[in-house]
């Protein structure tokens, strides 16, 4: 490392750096505050639920969306999902506890257990073979499920989660290679109303992850930083490390990937080809493709097997 250099906390391009943390700040919350108004994610007295895990890019999104919509006569819930994983939930529950008693906010829990029957140390001791889906399946479409589910219990019109230009970026790419064009498209940008389901925005979608995590370290904002004991190595995780070299080696790539799918989107909606099959779930009547949603299907699956 170069000691001579000044002391930048980051550098923003080739030319632009930022000497305080207030620069830095200022930055960031103006970047989001752009995203927000550029695709109407919300309304000046929308109802927000946070989706809060308490890893460092939900807990940056719960403090800056507190501080930003203090301008506002909006309201924010804190909804958290507690998968059950010991030595893992039990740290993220305390920590969003914490904070929802050190902002003020009122805070709504669910966990797994209470809403399907089964934790996820449950899950992963089931063996492979037996429960067919990887243990992070059963956690991711729960998860979704139960965002929404809590989202509606809070009474929000707005669910906002803490997806980052990353995220966006490495979905897009997924669905890219498994020839998933439907998924692709469901990737809207703007909040989208359907019934039954809470329009969900992404603030964070234009930031890097390491935006993020600097946001978080400098301003201590408190955090999880104990990785999922189960999370498994997949196909994200390749793109992932791919990305990071793209990105390294031609800057910008992020961005075009994130301009790709805003711009697919766009065209295939004038086209108003889409196939619009939505039915709903029998047993909780959440929209899905079939009689019965993901998250029940798997619910299901586990039960008619005796387990
Ligand atoms: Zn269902």
């Amino acid at each position: 490392m170069n000691t001579n250099s000044p002391p930048i906390y980051y550098k923003k391009d080739a030319n632009k750096y930022f000497y305080t943390i207030e620069e830095f700040n200022k930055y960031i919350e103006k970047k989001v505050k752009k995203t927000i108004n550029k695709w109407r994610m919300l309304e000046r007295d929308s109802k927000i639920a946070v989706a809060v895990s308490g890893g460092k890019d939900s807990m940056s999104l719960l403090y800056l969306l507190n501080k930003i919509e203090k301008d506002f006569p909006s309201e924010l819930y804190i909804i958290h999902v507690d998968e059950g994983i010991r030595g893992y939930s039990d740290k993220n529950l305390e920590i969003v506890q914490k904070a929802a008693k050190e902002l003020g906010l009122p805070l709504y829990v669910a966990s797994y257990k209470e809403l399907f029957g089964y934790d996820i140390d449950r899950i992963a001791e089931i063996p492979r073979d037996v429960r067919k889906f990887a243990t992070c399946t059963f956690c991711g479409v729960w998860r979704r499920w139960a965002i929404n589910y809590l989202a509606l219990k809070a009474g929000a019109d707005r669910v906002a989660t803490a997806h980052s230009l990353d995220d966006e970026a490495q979905t897009i790419i997924m669905n890219v290679m498994r020839g998933a064009l439907e998924n692709l498209l469901k990737l809207k940008p703007y909040p989208e109303k359907v019934e039954n389901v809470v329009p969900r925005i992404k603030p964070f979608r234009e930031l890097h992850e390491k935006e993020i995590a600097l946001y978080a370290i400098l301003n201590n904002i408190p955090f999880n930083d104990i990785p999922c004991p189960y999370a498994e190595e997949g196909m994200r995780w390749d793109i992932r490390i791919w990305l990071y070299e793209q990105e390294n080696q031609r800057p910008g790539t992020l961005y075009n990937i994130l301009r790709f799918g805003e711009r697919l989107i766009k065209q295939c909606n004038n086209k108003k080809k889409v196939s619009k099959n939505i039915t709903r779930c029998k047993i909780c009547g959440f929209p899905s493709s079939k009689s019965v949603c993901k998250a029940h299907e798997l619910m299901l699956f586990l039960k008619d097997r005796g387990i």
